[in-house]
């Protein structure tokens, strides 16, 4: 497929973004390689008025119906997983082999919960009166605005639009503004699959205008944002007056715990990985290292030699390792933590920055850096950095490992090695994060639970009980006994 990618999708109509187009840039390059459409906040409305129409008809339907469309849709981007991973590279700068893992994930999505067609289910409880039955349902919420960043621009489509579809809810997506057409290439997709006119909307454009439209309107049922803290604030605080619910997935700072026991190869491999995975732009990314005084010194050996070894390039080649940062932006963020952690009394021991030779000329390309010396109250420990940069802190022992996890204001996601069962039960008794990965690093699985403590946000994807976050419940009181019930309740609020 050749896609037109000059359009957005409202009520099953590919139309031109009001508010004009953007460029958007390419990191490798630094150029901008296509004019994305920018919609406008009457199309944000427009696209929610569509899904509200489409919702009755698409929310009757057997949930098989739905999973079949899901199917079709998994199936078409699995056929064009090559261009579609092309252009998530293109993009957003992720090696392309990073990108064809995103694409498959965008593809299972749609697979995983189409196979929930046959298991949404309710309970049957037990009347207080004879001749009565009380059912729980679960129910569609009716419409969804989603609202995603730009680190995977596939994989967070289907992460949205997969379980709100099987839920029977439609749905208005707005891809970020700077990663829009992985989504507008996936509209055309659920388009050939025959999702129905209305039922899935795609809105690009600006976060301020079409995300804050989609936040802040009443006739939505559910608000579902994916991104920083501070943005997911403005969201909560836009849907706030409305009272519906709101999910929100945000920042990461996760400690990367090491214990003098643990597996080393399996460790450092698992924190290289976690580390710079997508230039370390993932909110789960191994952000800051614990590292128990008996291995400190043989675990950063081996880490900084796995890590010069890391092969900075052109995303679009087989070889490489590390890709460009997104932006200048970003890239300028993160040199301005490392300076300041510099400056407070960090030592990088390995010293990264702009490349000399870049791969590309004009790319955002930044090396990684690893900082010691560092303290837990330092904002390089404390902030997500999301770039090739990690700080790293000795530990006497597993106390002091779990208290320094522990202080956080996120609490995303927490990793752990170490052979020990007994600290391992500890820790999945003390670690205060919504997900703890033991000897292991992520991706989450898709039968799990993404969810976050404190500012990592309320709300969470994935898996039954992600499921549960597109579904609302319905109490129906069934009096078959042709007498009144009633006088057998004990109050009647
Ligand atoms: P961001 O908050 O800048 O943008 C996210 C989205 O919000 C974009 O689509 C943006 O246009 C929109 N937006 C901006 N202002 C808005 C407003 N006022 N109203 C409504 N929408 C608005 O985030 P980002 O820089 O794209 O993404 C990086 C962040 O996302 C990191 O903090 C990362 O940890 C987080 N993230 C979290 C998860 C998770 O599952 N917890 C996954 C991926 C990324």
């Amino acid at each position: 497929m050749t896609a037109d990618l000059s359009r957005i999708w409202i009520g099953g109509r590919f139309v031109a973004g009001a508010a004009g187009t953007r460029p958007v840039v390419n990191p490798a390059t630094g150029a901008p390689f296509a004019d994305a459409p920018e919609g406008s906040v009457d199309q944000a409305l427009e696209a929610l008025a569509a899904a509200r129409a489409a919702q009755p008809a698409w929310g009757a339907k057997a949930p098989l119906e739905r999973a079949a469309v899901m199917h079709r849709i998994a199936g078409l981007i699995r056929a064009h997983a090559d261009p579609l991973a092309r252009l998530v590279v293109q993009e957003q700068g992720k090696p392309i082999a990073e990108a064809r893992g995103e694409v498959a994930g965008a593809a299972e999505f749609f697979t995983y919960f189409a196979e929930f067609a046959r298991r949404i289910e309710g309970e049957i409880l037990p009347s207080d009166a004879p001749g009565e039955q009380i059912w729980i349902q679960r129910v569609p919420l009716g419409v969804v605005a989603a609202i995603i960043p730009w680190n995977y621009p596939a994989a967070l489509v289907s992460r949205k639009v997969a379980p709100a579809l099987i839920a029977g809810n439609t749905i208005v997506l707005k891809p970020h503004e700077e990663t829009p057409l992985s989504a507008l290439y996936m509209a055309r997709l659920m388009a050939e699959a025959g999702v129905p006119d209305g039922v899935v909307n795609i809105v690009t454009g600006a976060g301020p205008t079409v995300g804050a439209a989609l936040a802040g309107h009443p006739d939505v049922d559910l608000v579902t944002m994916t991104g920083s803290v501070p943005t997911g604030r403005r969201i909560a605080e836009a849907a706030a007056p409305n009272l519906v619910p709101v999910s929100l997935e945000l920042g990461g700072k996760a400690p990367l715990i090491v214990m003098e026991d643990a597996d080393l190869d399996l460790a450092v491999a698992s924190a290289v990985t976690s580390r710079f995975m997508n230039c370390g732009q993932v909110c789960i990314c191994n952000e800051r290292m614990l590292l128990h005084e008996a291995i400190h010194d043989a675990f950063l050996e081996r880490f900084l030699a796995a890590t010069r070894a890391l092969r900075l390039g052109d995303p679009m080649a087989e070889t490489t390792d590390l890709g460009p940062k997104l932006s200048l932006a970003e890239l300028e963020k993160v040199e301005r933590m490392v300076a300041a952690a510099v400056a407070a009394g960090a030592e990088p021991i390995l010293q990264g920055g702009r490349p000399e030779a870049p791969p590309i000329p004009g790319g955002f390309w930044l090396t990684p850096t690893v900082l010691a010396r560092v303290t837990p109250a330092m904002g390089i420990m404390q902030d997500e950095i999301f770039g090739p940069v990690v700080p790293v802190m000795k530990v006497s022992g597993f106390d002091e490992a779990l208290q320094i996890a522990n202080e956080s204001r996120y609490g995303l996601s927490a990793y752990l090695f170490t052979r020990d069962m007994t600290r391992i039960m500890r820790a999945v008794q003390d670690v205060r994060f919504g997900e703890l990965y033991i000897n292991r690093i992520g991706p989450e699985a898709l039968q799990g639970y993404h969810t976050g403590y404190r500012n990592s946000g309320p709300g969470g994807d994935d898996g039954r009980h992600g499921l549960e976050t597109y579904l609302r419940k319905k109490t129906v009181y069934v009096n078959w006994s042709g007498r009144s019930p009633v006088a057998l309740m004990p109050w009647g609020g």
